[in-house]
């Protein structure tokens, strides 16, 4: 007979330790990778986990702004175009400051709300502060 309790007792103490939400927040950097005309982004699902943000909304706030199609192809982001690191990282810096961090506490514990066609609120969980933001 196998001891569960025990057992259990093993695994729970060998679990690394939750993150707490208070670790300072980092920038996630694209890791571009440009091929012909194209320009990839290796970890966009890996930066979209970390900003909790749907792939599909972070793509077209991109696309909008660097002026260029592309899609989203199992986990990276394919933009039609050439383009320096520096730019698409700008880009990502400046979504994170408009649609990610919380206008009054600047906290990224944020999630976005439906408001209008072109509206979203950005609702903080941190200081439950409500922003329009547009998408
Ligand atoms: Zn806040």
């Amino acid at each position: 007979m196998v001891d569960y309790e025990n057992l259990l007792d093993r695994v729970y103490s060998s679990l690394p330790e939750k993150k707490s939400s208070s670790e300072r927040f980092e920038i996630p950097q694209a890791d571009i990778f440009v091929e012909g005309n194209k320009t990839m982004i290796k970890n966009f699902d890996e930066i979209c986990s970390r900003l909790r943000r749907e792939p599909r909304e972070v793509a077209k706030y991109l696309f909008k702004e660097l002026a260029t199609p592309g899609q989203v192809q199992g986990g990276r982001l394919v933009l039609q175009r050439k383009l320096y690191y520096k730019s698409v990282n700008e880009k990502i810096v400046s979504y994170i400051e408009s649609c990610v961090l919380c206008k009054e506490c600047k906290k990224p514990d944020t999630h976005t709300e439906a408001y209008d066609r072109n509206v979203k609120l950005l609702v903080c969980e941190a200081c439950g502060a409500r922003s329009p933001i547009r998408i």
